[in-house]
């Protein structure tokens, strides 16, 4: 049997190996390292698959949600709410920029922002909301547009971990994540589900001032050349990771179903076990599975996470602290903030390996191996 990871990205190189090795070959033959044609090709065909107006090609992820937050303007002190069971970096840029992040619930089924919760959260300094598309999942968009509209607030969503992923609005369209709010930002890091051989990220929007802006920004706030008309930053997608990611971009939607059967192989498996929670499918997106993550009631969580590991079978705890609870924000007193859930979910989630080339044998034996300690150690 092939090594079980988390991640097997050089399985999946090898099946596209010729395509990427002679694109990375022509970059390099061309010498155009940045801004080259790969980074407008794969600009163009991003908006295509997202049926977007504008993407804006960024260093990373996290830069993403950064200039966002720079282009709409939001200035010290303003109020940003977020989810706190997220990874770090939707919540730091926040923190960076000097605005404050006020932190919601998630709910426990879909492992995403509260829209009940989220009105509550609501002060007279609050400027935006950021949902978060965790593990895939795509957050309650209906409602937290309807509250932002209502309150007039600005929409960054963390598409990071959901690129791909379909959702049906209340008029009917499906659409997908990442296009809904105002901005949407996403991550080619390589274990992502579109993920390039180095750092990568994108932005996009559907409002043509908006991206003008963080174009801009992204680029030392320049207007034309040697002219900066804002402050900016230095946050460029390079032409080789384009190349590597306008090939997969044409694999993205096999990627995503591959995912999938490995979900469904896990929930027939998982569903049976009185005890463990299943990832939650809701009707009104498709979870594209950056992880697969079960939630464990009845069963100690690290005591399967540790016999998994001693059978070489790797799991992970995202996230084992919620950003509320880091030293970061210790400043802001968001230690005292009360997240029930999102402090239960730390205690029993548990992420098993999913990625697009795994085998049914690989999946026959993690969970012939969970079931071992599923039913002695009850
Ligand atoms: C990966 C990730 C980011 C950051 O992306 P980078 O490219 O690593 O900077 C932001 N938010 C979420 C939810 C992520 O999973």
């Amino acid at each position: 049997m092939k090594k079980i990871q988390m991640v097997d990205l050089v399985s999946q190189y090898e099946k596209i190996k010729p395509a990427i090795d002679s694109a990375i070959m022509d970059v390099l033959q061309s010498t155009q390292f940045i801004n080259g044609a790969e980074v407008a090709g794969f600009q163009k065909e991003l908006e295509l698959y997202l049926g977007v107006k504008h993407v804006i090609p960024c260093a990373n992820g996290t830069d993403a949600l950064q200039i966002s937050m720079m282009a709409l303007g939001l200035k010290p002190g303003d109020e940003v709410i977020t989810p706190s069971f997220t990874y770090i970096a939707t919540t730091e840029v926040i923190a960076l920029l000097g605005l404050k992040p006020v932190f919601v619930e998630v709910n426990q089924e879909t492992f995403c922002m509260d829209a009940s919760k989220l009105e509550a959260a609501i002060t007279s300094k609050t400027k935006a909301i950021v949902p978060v598309h965790l593990y895939g999942q795509a957050a309650d968009m209906n409602a937290v547009m309807a509250i932002a509209k209502k309150h007039k607030l600005f929409v960054i969503e963390d598409n990071a971990q959901a690129i791909g992923s379909d959702y049906h609005l209340l008029d009917g369209s499906l659409v997908k994540t990442g296009t809904i709010g105002d901005i949407g930002c996403t991550s080619f890091f390589p274990s992502k589900n579109l993920g390039c051989y180095g750092d990568g990220g994108a932005i996009c929007t559907n409002d043509d001032l908006l991206a003008e802006k963080l174009r801009m920004i992204a680029n030392h706030g320049q207007s034309k050349r040697y002219y900066h008309d804002v402050v900016g930053c230095n946050s460029r997608l390079d032409n080789i990771q384009a190349a590597v990611l306008r090939i997969k971009l044409r694999q993205l939607d096999n990627y995503i179903d591959a995912r999938r059967e490995v979900a469904d192989f896990y929930d027939a498996f998982f569903g049976a076990i009185e005890g463990v929670k299943i990832p939650f499918r809701a009707d009104d997106s498709k979870h594209v599975f950056h992880q697969y993550t079960l939630s464990l009631d009845g069963y100690n969580r690290d005591g399967l996470n540790e016999f998994l590991a001693s059978k070489d079978i790797p799991s992970m705890i995202y996230y084992p602290v919620p950003a509320h609870r880091q030293k970061m924000f210790e400043e802001f007193g968001s230690a005292s903030t009360d997240l029930p859930i999102t402090d239960w979910l730390t205690h029993r989630v548990l992420s098993l390996p999913i990625h697009t080339e795994m085998d049914l044998e690989q999946l026959e034996f993690i969970t012939k191996t969970a079931a071992e300690y599923l039913t002695l150690k009850k």
